[in-house]
């Protein structure tokens, strides 16, 4: 579905993306592991439309898409998911997830927040899908709550959900873990599973806990250094040898 071809990022004469490449087969649920700084961040925000590239070529369904923006990805079903901006801290979850069609078709921020005047008379159907997207994740009971309020837990699942108002086809998600309680942890891995199995969903997801990673992956590509170093089922990933060197360090 999508392929990455000896792409580089470069900041200055650092090489944080140093020729990777890689492939996101359709209807899986890719983990992306390596150690801090390994540059899959970097490498996700240059899918993303978020940074521009060095050098090198993004393909999804055989198209070239390299360099191309947020919005124009957005129409094509390619997402990542990016956090909560604090100016909409003070608007519920449910408003948060209405906007979200505007703000990924590349509406300006002023715009966005004007519309939340607007937001009631215009748009029942919104409210209706964002209502089922609440359900879907099992957090409708924080449907009313301020976004500021909720737990860092909760804003992950409301990261996620705002991918499901726009019927995403390939969703990028970076570090869903982090900071998020056990039980939390196992809703999003589980919505996250559900999404792949019930609606179609692609998934390459960045994550440091191997257990989510091992639960939830295949397959799994390791990078360090700005490299693709190895690509496998998670079992046999955690057992080759160059990867567990890349992670004690050399
Ligand atoms: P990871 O997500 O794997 O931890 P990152 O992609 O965030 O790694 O970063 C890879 C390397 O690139 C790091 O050493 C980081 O300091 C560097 N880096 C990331 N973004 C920038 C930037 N905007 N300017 C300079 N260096 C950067
Ligand atoms: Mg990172």
């Amino acid at each position: 579905m999508l392929t990455v071809e000896n792409l580089h990022r470069h900041f200055g004469a650092f090489r944080a993306v140093n020729g990777a490449s890689l492939t996101v087969e359709r209807g899986s649920i890719t983990g992306l592991i390596g150690p801090n700084g390994a540059g899959k961040s970097t490498l996700f925000n240059v899918i993303a439309g978020r940074l521009p590239p060095t050098s090198g070529r993004v393909t999804m369904d055989g198209q070239d898409i390299t360099g191309l923006p947020p919005h124009a990805l957005f129409h094509r079903g390619l997402l990542r998911t990016f956090q909560i901006a604090h100016e909409f801290g003070s608007m519920t979850v449910r408003e948060n997830l209405m906007m979200v069609p505007a703000q990924q078709a590349g509406e300006s921020l002023l715009n966005t927040w004007f519309r939340r005047g607007r937001i009631r008379a215009e748009e029942k159907a919104l409210r209706r899908k964002a209502d089922e997207v609440l359900e879907f994740l099992t957090i409708s009971h924080i449907a009313d709550e301020k976004a500021a309020n909720i737990s860092g837990g909760q804003k992950k699942l409301v990261e996620l959900g705002r991918t499901m108002m726009v019927d995403a086809k390939i969703v990028f998600l970076d570090e869903v873990g982090a900071g998020v309680n056990r039980t939390l942890l196992n809703t999003i891995g589980d919505a996250i599973m559900r999404l792949n199995r019930e609606r179609g969903y692609t998934f390459c997801v960045i994550e440091h806990d191997m257990d989510f990673i091992g639960r939830l992956c295949d397959p799994v590509i390791v990078m360090a250094q700005g490299e693709v170093l190895a690509q496998g089922r998670p079992d046999a990933i955690m057992q080759d040898e160059a990867v567990i060197e890349a992670y004690l360090g050399t």
